[in-house]
């Protein structure tokens, strides 16, 4: 009897140790946390890893020349064969956007779903990348259940700014998950069915164990505006506006395109559209029955001009200052049909993702200066229209009463309110977790925490040429450009001599006026020649070493005169 219970115990400790491993659930957010857009996250259990949404992010004012930020997949690699498939919540860019460039990694045949409009705008983006592989996408609808793997997977729609909006209610070996997705409450909606309070306090009587809630209106107070007040709020100004309005929002909020062209129609305006997503998906949303729109209300931009002032409205893009939408295009008197006008009213019918502010501020003043009226309300804010504000928030922790609560979906300073938010909903500290993208969250019926490991997060930057190969010092190198120029320094050296042969060429962009610094280029010319000189002086010389001394000297000498930093490009040819 002596040893054996001992061996026994030890057999037994270690299928314990192993069963309590693969007892975990792993949440992995990849973007999302801590800025606005890139939404992807993975639940990972024994393995098996679902994924929610593939979002991308436009960039910011300080990223010149790129087109999207995408997130980091790297943490997929080699694990293709455990991805059991991707729910997508909605149809947002910032949910869906990142599909094309990630579909030939994960495997061309991974099982997606999403909702009828979701699937709609998936497979009209796909096809703006000719030659990637066809989708393997299944569209859900409310109430659908589906099963992938160890998840049973539960879609349950709520109301933000695009149809077909679902939570997912995530059954999990350990306990149920909620899963918001991006979603406001309104008692009102257009064209929509109002929130299902019934049927979410049904849910949350069936025991939550953890809730992932939006934040991105987490700092706001109150409760966002109904579809109906907005639409309200819309009427009044078309009521009072004699000129044209000029409507530009984001593509994307195709409940407040259909609130445009509906009240256009009930004012006898016709519409034009203009801007390729735009119509994109005005195209989408028609042929799938979602937008509704009278056979003869849509006109061309170029017709506009056969009507009436009043009778116009323009719907287009361009509210976030984007450099190529119409609405800069228009202000800037670089389009090809549409100037502004006295008496026009421009209306921003979005509000401005954090990092654009300057640009939108000039875009505003911009078109001010060209006698226009300006609208930019509150209550046309993409954040207030779209997402829960605090009450709301509050509703849904206390409709869930889950047991641990993680902040999705907004800055760091959104996901902090949140949390707060859900103190004050006696959520006890311990059981609310604030994680970062990369962080590995571990889930186990009693306890939430953060693992010390984390997986690659960081920006993949796409510039319309490749995806990730704009790393840091392309980014740098095009601020260079854009702020202080270049300069190119062009000398020939004869190789037996090891001399300068004639004065150097100088050739700059951006830099400063040539003509206008005759002296300042005559003393650099006479710089090049003495560091060439001094360093070939000595009969071997170190090419990359003389580059280098001449943009370092050069490049001070070009401060000091100037307080500019242009790159510096020495170009030495041996004759
Ligand atoms: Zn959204």
């Amino acid at each position: 009897m002596g040893s054996s219970p001992t061996v026994r115990t030890f057999i037994f400790l270690g299928s314990m140790k192993k069963t309590k491993q693969q007892k975990n659930l792993r949440i992995i957010p990849l973007g999302g946390l801590g800025e606005v857009g890139r939404n992807m996250t993975l639940f990972e259990y024994q393995k098996k890893i679902l994924i929610i949404d593939m979002g991308l992010r436009f960039p910011e004012e300080t990223m010149p020349g790129i087109d999207y930020i995408i997130p980091n997949i790297s943490y997929l690699a080699g694990k293709e064969k455990n991805i059991l498939g991707v729910v997508f919540t909605h149809g947002h860019y910032d949910h869906i956007g990142a599909v094309p460039y990630f579909i030939e990694k994960l495997g061309k045949n991974l099982p997606m779903f999403a909702g009828r409009l979701t699937k709609g705008i998936i497979l009209k983006r796909q096809k703006d990348f000719p030659g990637k592989p066809e989708l393997n996408i299944k569209d859900v609808k409310d109430g659908d259940r589906i099963r992938l793997g160890p998840f049973e997977i539960e879609f349950v729609k709520l109301n933000h700014s695009i149809s077909d909006n679902f939570g997912l209610l995530i059954k999990t070996p350990l306990g149920n998950i909620f899963h918001t997705s991006d979603f406001k409450f309104d008692p009102s909606p257009i064209y929509d069915l109002p929130t299902n309070f019934k049927r979410l306090r049904k849910i949350g009587k069936r025991g939550i164990l953890l809730l992932m809630s939006d934040s991105t209106g987490a700092e706001e107070e109150g409760h966002s505006l109904s579809e109906k007040e907005i639409m309200e709020n819309l009427e009044e100004l078309f009521k009072k506006t004699k000129g044209r309005i000029i409507a530009s929002t984001f593509a994307s909020l195709i409940n407040r395109m259909q609130q445009i062209i509906t009240l256009s129609e009930k004012y006898k305006r016709k519409v034009a559209v203009d801007g390729y997503s735009m119509k994109t998906n005005v195209e989408i949303t028609r042929n799938l029955g979602y937008l509704k729109i009278k056979r003869d209300t849509l006109i061309k931009p170029k017709q506009t001009a056969d009507y009436p002032d009043s009778k116009i409205t323009i719907l287009c893009t361009g509210a976030q200052g984007e450099g190529e939408a119409v609405l800069m295009r228009i202000a800037n008197k670089e389009h090809r049909f549409l100037r502004l006008k006295k008496g026009d009213t421009v209306i921003f019918s979005s509000s401005v993702v954090p990092g654009n502010e300057r640009t939108v501020q000039m875009l505003k003043d911009n078109i001010l200066r060209q006698k226009t009226n300006v609208f930019h309300y509150k209550m046309m804010d993409i954040h207030a229209g779209g997402h829960a504000q605090k009450e709301e928030l509050k509703k849904m922790i206390e409709i869930m009463r889950p047991k641990f609560f993680m902040p999705i979906e907004g800055q760091y300073s959104m996901l902090v309110a949140h949390a707060e938010l859900a103190k004050k909903a006696q959520i006890p500290q311990k059981n609310i977790i604030i994680a970062e993208n990369g962080n590995i969250i571990d889930v186990t019926r009693n306890k939430i925490s953060l693992s010390k490991k984390e997986v690659p997060s960081n920006y993949v930057m796409v510039d319309g040429l490749g995806v990730g190969d704009v790393g840091e010092v392309v980014l740098r190198d095009r601020k260079v450009l854009a702020e202080d120029g270049m300069f190119v320094i062009v000398a020939i050296v004869d190789r037996k001599t090891g001399r300068v042969r004639g004065s150097p060429d100088i050739i700059s962009r951006g830099f400063v006026y040539l003509r206008e610094s005759k002296e300042l280029l005559a003393e650099t010319r006479k710089k090049v020649i003495t560091i060439i000189n001094k360093a070939t002086g000595g009969g071997v010389v170190n090419w990359a070493y003389l580059k280098n001394e001449i943009k370092e000297k050069i490049g001070s000498f070009l401060y000091s005169k100037t307080q500019r930093r242009p790159i510096v490009l020495p170009v030495i040819i041996e004759v």
